[in-house]
């Protein structure tokens, strides 16, 4: 589960914004996750609804934006979506020559008040 750990960060780095720009609360925040990063979208967001409450992101809406990666075909060139490295290209079943996307996990954006 270290979708807890990576959730302890995200209302880390939260906080320390918020301390930053003298923020009394967090009202939004975006995350992105790609699908072949690792994490578990919903296992992320059950554990930060877990761990906000009484920290600065308890009213905060967390908005999770599920990106995925995409593969080029090398044969056909046909742009297809991955769910993990060894996909192959749905029309032909070659290998993909670029690869990209898919791997992200960071925090996009923060909307904070004053
Ligand atoms: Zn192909």
């Amino acid at each position: 589960m270290h979708e807890f750990s990576l959730a302890l960060e995200v209302i880390n780095l939260a906080q320390y914004e918020a301390e930053k720009n003298k923020a009394r609360t967090v009202s939004e925040i975006t995350i992105e996750i790609g699908n072949i990063s690792g994490v578990e979208p919903d296992a992320f967001e059950s554990a930060l609804g877990l761990l906000t409450e009484g920290s600065i992101l308890e009213k905060a809406s967390i908005k999770i934006v599920k990106t995925s990666c995409r593969g080029i075909c090398i044969a056909c060139e046909t742009e297809f979506e991955m769910n993990q490295r060894m996909d192959t290209c749905p029309e032909c079943g070659s290998f993909p020559s670029e690869i990209s996307g898919g791997k992200e996990f960071r925090v996009v954006s923060l909307m904070i008040e004053e």
